[in-house]
């Protein structure tokens, strides 16, 4: 389970990004946070992974706490959080299967010679993940070669690979035509309801975020001005 509690930033600017935001997402739940431009969605994912250091409040995954941790503390929490990009964040010149592989080391191999390192137990898996994102036929072809759907795939398996207790989704079909934009969604609800997994997903668009999660957070100007059902979302939103 992730738990925010009254987590706010203020950028050096004076930028009062977020404010006050409070929530628990427990296990399996998939949360679609929406808000217009400039809402402070990209800095309360980016609070959670501490790719930005909160002003004030406290995070903490099961029993860590993420706010406060040492640079080797927040290594190691950060391989328990998977994430998901807009642009994929593929390694353009390795494979698919050598990309998939890359979301247990928890940073990106400078060389193939890192790979050599993996059991063939995490070759297993990594294989079955491409599998079920459908890719299993691709799994020797450079991510170069890969259609943007395709891509985004890889980065769900990627994320998966490390086995992670929360998933963080920024943006995943800002990218993709709306076709492959809900098979990319449901990929994502169908892998966190099988492993109970928590997810946040960071999503402009708002018909696709109410299709797909089990609840809305939705923020405007750094405040959670609604935090319920994907159906009882009003238009103020
Ligand atoms: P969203 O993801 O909803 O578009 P952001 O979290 O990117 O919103 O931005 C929220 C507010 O914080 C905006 O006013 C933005 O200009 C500001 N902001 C975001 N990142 C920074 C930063 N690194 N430094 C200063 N201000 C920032
Ligand atoms: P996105 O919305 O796709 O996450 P942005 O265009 O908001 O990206 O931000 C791009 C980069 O600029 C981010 O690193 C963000 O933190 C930073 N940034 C955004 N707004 C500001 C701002 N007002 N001042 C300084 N940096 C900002």
């Amino acid at each position: 389970m992730l738990k925010l509690d009254k987590v706010s930033k203020t950028y050096k600017t004076g930028d009062k990004a977020l404010h006050n935001a409070c929530f628990e997402v427990p296990a399996g739940q998939v949360v679609g946070l929406i808000g217009p431009s400039g809402a402070g969605k990209s800095t309360l994912i980016r609070c959670i992974n501490r790719l930005v250091e909160p002003t004030q409040g406290s995070i903490t995954l099961g029993d860590t706490e993420l706010t406060g941790l040492n640079r080797r503390e927040l290594r190691r929490a950060r391989r328990r959080i998977g994430m998901i990009f807009q642009e994929y964040a593929l390694v353009e010149r390795l494979t698919v299967m050598e990309n998939v592989l890359s979301g247990r080391l928890g940073y990106v191999p400078a060389w193939r010679s890192y790979l050599r390192k993996f059991s063939a137990d995490d070759i297993a898996q990594a294989f079955s993940l491409l599998d079920r994102v459908g890719l299993a036929d691709h799994y020797n072809k450079r991510a170069d070669a890969l259609s943007g759907g395709q891509r985004q795939r890889v980065g769900i398996a990627r994320a998966l690979e490390q086995n992670p207790e929360l998933l963080l989704v920024d943006e995943p079909t800002a990218s993709l035509d709306p076709k492959t934009s809900r098979q990319i969604m449901r990929l994502i609800r169908t892998a966190c309801q099988e492993r109970n997994l928590p997810a946040i997903i960071n999503i402009h668009d708002v018909m696709l975020a109410q299709q797909f999660s089990d609840r809305i957070i939705g923020l405007k100007a750094g405040e959670i001005v609604f935090d319920g059902a994907p159906d009882a979302l009003t238009d103020e939103v």
